[in-house]
């Protein structure tokens, strides 16, 4: 591997130019003087580059700032709207497609429904969705963020193995990157939501565990305020972590993973195996009048206070929280969000997860630990996969002055 000797004239002026959106992104609107005195570029330098960015029109001037004895300055702030990123979320039953701004807030999103489509028609479905959103937009599309379940080699965008959509090594990265001829940042969906949690809601944790619990269960790890991805870009892959070793076989293979016991799938099929060993149950009763039972049906009887749900739901979060407690001790790490379907269970589930975990881990380690339900969690993956762009192509820290809907 060759060290490059020196930057060249153009990475130079790409990392001016971060460095001055920065300051403008988390300190605007702010003089010409205090950007120079923040990024350490010279006042020459900020001038040339805040021309370059009026005239492309991602900065303007707004009015001037008080006097410090000489002429006022002319303040300046960063148009949040000048450019947009297009961010989907491939999931488990649908898709869904957002436009951001360069705050991340979302603008505009249009969902699909995708169960049962294969692999060459859920990439249909994907280009038809980009195609839609970036309608009018394509002066200021900034580029295209996805986050999806699976492995994805995260540096190229490739899909290595998505096994609800049937992809197996898809370019996706350069695929979009061809058809749209825009930058396109590709993450594992759990690891998307869990940048988003961290950069957008109130509580900006330099270390936390976000786990997506629905078909799959999956966890993003954010360490040192970065998205850890690990060395074959599969940190947080707990879903299959073996918590019964003498379980049910598993999509992967293997038996008794977490997946087997924990996820929507698997509390849906216990519940039609009690449904089935009594049908005078309340889950009984539900299973013969729909024939098929779901989460929803869990849900509503488990609230009807039916002791067959509420222990299916306990043992579905005990299984859940033995696998946090390894992760308590193998990180140390005091924040720990869940979200994704079956966090719709509710108290019962939340209150098995979090004693299991606490039970099952060092009492010193556990006693600050704090595992919460992120309920906001419908644009979760589309604000962290846009996240992902803007930091990549911009260098912005997104999420300062950015908060989730409805917070
Ligand atoms: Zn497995």
């Amino acid at each position: 591997m060759a060290f490059p000797s020196k930057a060249t004239h153009q990475q130079t002026r790409a990392y001016n130019v971060a460095l001055v959106l920065r300051a403008l992104y988390d300190f605007g609107p702010i003089s010409r003087a205090d950007v120079a005195r923040l990024s350490g570029l010279t006042r020459t330098t900020v001038g040339d580059v805040v021309g370059e960015l009026i005239a492309d029109g991602l900065a303007r001037e707004v009015g001037r700032g008080p006097s410090t004895g000489g002429k006022a300055p002319i303040l300046l702030e960063l148009v949040d709207g000048a450019r947009h990123v297009i961010g989907l979320d491939l999931g488990e039953f649908r898709f869904r497609a957002a436009v951001v701004d360069l705050r991340g807030r979302v603008q505009q999103t249009s969902e699909r429904e995708v169960s049962g489509l294969d692999g060459d028609a859920a990439l249909g479905v994907v280009h038809e969705l980009v195609d839609e959103l970036a309608r009018g937009r394509r002066e200021t599309l900034l580029g295209i963020g996805v986050g999806t379940p699976g492995v994805i080699d995260a540096t190229t965008g490739t899909i290595r193995w998505a096994v609800n959509l049937d992809w197996q090594e898809l370019p996706l990265g350069a695929i979009l990157r061809e058809r749209y001829a825009v930058p396109v940042a590709v993450a594992n969906d759990s690891r998307a939501a869990a940048l988003a949690i961290q950069l957008f809601t109130d509580r900006r944790s330099t270390n936390l565990v976000a786990i997506k619990v629905g078909r799959g269960i999956g966890a993003g790890v954010v360490l040192g305020g970065e998205l850890f991805h690990g060395d074959g870009f599969g940190a947080g892959e707990i879903g299959h972590v073996v918590v019964d070793v003498d379980g049910a076989e598993c999509r992967c293979g293997q038996f008794g993973c977490l997946e087997t016991v924990a996820s929507t799938r698997a509390i849906v099929a216990r519940a039609t195996e009690v449904a089935r060993e009594n049908s005078d149950s309340n889950l009984g009763r539900r299973l013969a009048d729909a024939g098929v039972l779901r989460l929803d049906d869990v849900r509503a009887v488990l609230d009807q206070g039916d002791e067959d749900a509420r222990r299916l739901v306990v043992a579905a979060g005990r299984s859940l929280g033995l696998a946090i407690a390894g992760m308590i001790g193998l990180l140390d790490v005091e924040r720990i969000v869940l979200h994704g379907s079956v966090t719709t269970l509710g108290e019962p589930w939340l209150e098995a997860v979090r004693d299991e975990a606490r039970r099952r881990s060092l009492g010193l380690l556990s006693r600050s630990v704090t595992i919460e339900i992120e309920a906001s969690g419908d644009d979760l993956v589309v604000m962290g996969a846009s996240a992902l762009l803007l930091t990549s192509e911009l260098g912005l820290a997104v999420g300062r002055g950015a908060a989730l809907a409805g917070r």
